[in-house]
């Protein structure tokens, strides 16, 4: 990874912006810049250096993890301790946070630790996150990452294929899955695993419960991996036994406009555009009500990140963003369906990430 890249284009950024200082405190954000995968720490980062503050637990880690910034360990807290080394920096003259991962409480602590001829001014909440959109084009050796982790997820579904039987619950399923995620090496789940069979399948964000898996009826799986700091994403639904004709055509149209959405993918589109390629699918078939959340979303380092797949964004996709495309349509106390793949944006289109077969499985 090149860290030095990647805190150079920040301070690019912050020398556009007219900012003199900023302090990093989001997870990701800190792993993405500077390597470190720690808890417990802050980046201070003016237009010449960036430091890194965090506490004795990972002394050894920092050391081990840390480029292209200095490290520091300290015995208060590491965000306080940024905000007091950035105020004595020379020509640093206040510093930008980002309020939506800052609270409240952590803002006071920072202003207290002020002198006081700084603490009305210094602090400059910013109106927008300022690392997570340098984060949104990936670059060679995050794809590199980012191609393992969702192979890993084809893999768990090729597995779980062979486990999933009607009358087990949508717990084991889950269980078996995420042991077997660990086993090829995850670090964890990049989120709850999504296990709904049946009526709740109607449920988008349903996850396993001890609810048994019917003799008939669609079963949604949505899961992912996190691999080296990446988060995979994909979703399948399958068939316990023999689906009605309807239920046939309903996957159908869903996996057209999934199709739809993934063809659409392309450097310049915008994130509307691809949203709309999905959706006027389902519209056409009178499904419009039924798709009830957006297309798609970027991921990276987090499973929800920069851009947002949905209607009217003006976003442009790049070569090197990857995001999800996945409608689904949910027929309360009927059933629900959704396909999910990720896709890199290349020069030539897009590219599927999760090449697990999409035509409906019959379990
Ligand atoms: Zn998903
Ligand atoms: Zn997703």
């Amino acid at each position: 990874m090149d860290y030095f890249h990647r805190i150079g284009a920040l301070r690019r950024k912050l020398t556009r912006a007219g900012l003199s200082g900023l302090v990093v405190t989001n997870s990701p954000d800190l792993r993405y810049l500077c390597g470190f995968t720690g808890s417990n720490a802050a980046l201070a980062v003016t237009r010449r250096t960036a430091r890194l503050f965090t506490d004795s637990r990972f002394t050894i880690q920092a050391a081990e993890e840390v480029q292209a910034a200095q490290v520091q360990i300290v015995s208060g807290s590491p965000t306080v301790m940024a905000v007091e080394w950035l105020a004595a920096q020379p020509g640093v003259d206040f510093a930008g946070f980002d309020p939506a991962v800052t609270t409240v409480a952590e803002l006071a602590r920072w202003k207290d630790a002020l002198p006081a001829r700084l603490r009305r001014n210094f602090l400059a909440a910013l109106p927008a996150p300022f690392v997570e959109p340098l984060r949104m084009v990936k670059d060679k050796d995050e794809l590199a990452l980012m191609i393992e982790a969702a192979l890993l997820g084809c893999k768990l579904f090729e597995h779980i294929l062979g486990f999933i039987r009607s009358g087990l619950r949508e717990i084991d399923v889950a269980a078996e899955l995420e042991h077997e995620a660990r086993l090829g090496g995850a670090e964890g789940m990049s989120f709850e695993t999504i296990v709904a069979s049946g009526v709740r399948s109607a449920m988008p964000h349903a996850l396993a419960t001890t609810t048994r898996l019917p003799r008939r009826g669609f079963l949604t799986l949505d899961f992912g991996v996190i691999l080296k700091g990446y988060c995979s994403d994909m979703t399948r639904t399958v068939y316990l036994g023999k689906p009605k004709r309807k239920e046939w055509d309903t996957y159908q149209t869903v996996l057209e406009a999934q199709e739809a959405g993934v063809a659409a993918v392309a450097a310049g589109v915008t994130c509307g555009e691809v949203d709309e390629a999905a959706r006027g699918v389902l519209r056409r078939e009178g499904l419009a009500e039924a798709f009830t959340h957006s297309t798609g979303h970027g991921v990276g380092l987090e499973i929800h990140e920069s851009p947002r797949v949905g209607t009217g964004q003006a976003t442009k996709l790049q070569s090197g963003m990857v995001v999800t495309i996945e409608p689904g349509i949910y027929l309360a106390g009927q059933y629900g369906i959704r396909i999910e793949d990720m896709v890199v944006v290349t020069p030539t289109g897009g590219q599927v990430l999760t090449p697990a077969p999409k035509a409906l499985i019959e379990l």
